[in-house]
């Protein structure tokens, strides 16, 4: 069993734009890329997990999603890093297509692609990591039974505010990606296994 760090996509590994249908519009942070090296060199899976209701509301394709995470893939390889696997949930409730029109298990803060993901890639939840940047990532880092990181890029400062409100806290707040996987290591090099 591997140990993961799940990390949401929009707002944390790149800029949140809205609905980006081309993968031109996606601006991954540059310490994105360190951070991944990092999280690959200590043997942590770096897996992404994003909600892409953009899909079943119409916006975008799900062959241009797939084109997007081929290009964000061979832009971290191109700097020596590596994305694991990038999973994400299409729907919408409301979508005119029937194939994206569900109450599905997969939409974060549901456990759905830590499920699936844990299944393909044989994943230790319970010592695994969330990072991202809304309340949905952290409900979903406590509901798949990892540690819950939240970062101050996109949301993260409603996000902070609206978890105080719920008495809900994630394990650490990070300015960034960077930051939050710094912290990651460093408690898992002075952590007992
Ligand atoms: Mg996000
Ligand atoms: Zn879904």
């Amino acid at each position: 069993m591997k140990k993961a760090v799940f990390i949401d996509r929009d707002g944390t590994l790149n800029v949140d734009v809205g609905y980006p249908s081309r993968y031109d519009q996606l601006d991954v942070f540059p310490q994105s890329f360190e951070a991944v090296k990092k999280l690959n060199q200590e043997g942590l899976l770096v897996v992404v997990v994003t909600n892409q209701s953009g899909v079943g509301r119409g916006l975008l394709t799900e062959d241009d999603l797939k084109d997007i995470h081929a290009r964000l893939n061979a832009s971290f390889i191109r700097r020596d890093a590596r994305l694991d696997a990038i999973y994400y949930c299409p729907h919408y409730v409301l979508s005119e297509d029937p194939r994206y029109r569900k109450e599905c298990d997969c939409r974060k803060p549901k456990a759905g692609l830590a499920r699936q993901a844990a299944d393909d890639l044989g994943i230790d939840l319970a010592n695994s990591y969330m990072i991202g940047d809304k309340t949905e990532d952290v409900l979903f880092g406590i509901n798949v039974g990892a540690v819950p990181v939240l970062v101050l890029t996109g949301c993260g400062q409603e996000s902070l505010t609206k978890l105080r409100e719920q008495n809900l806290a994630p394990a650490y707040v990070a300015p960034g990606i960077l930051e939050a996987t710094d912290w990651i290591l460093h408690r898992e090099r002075r952590h007992i296994p």
